[in-house]
């Protein structure tokens, strides 16, 4: 299986989707998705696609 592309770290068996695009079509992490369920809880935008990848996910 390919790295995730947010932390380049490994997927692992909990994929999940990442909100950067509509489509949620991204394959990620479970921490990446874990990070971006925080921002979103916060009222923040997704870290963009050419913020890639996120040393701390
Ligand atoms: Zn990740």
């Amino acid at each position: 299986m390919s790295p995730c592309p947010r932390c380049t770290g490994p997927i692992g068996d909990r994929a999940a989707r990442s909100r950067t695009t509509t489509a949620r079509n991204l394959t990620i992490c479970s921490a990446c998705g874990t990070a971006e369920a925080v921002r979103d809880a916060r009222g923040l935008a997704p870290v963009p696609l050419n913020e890639w990848p996120v040393k701390a996910p």
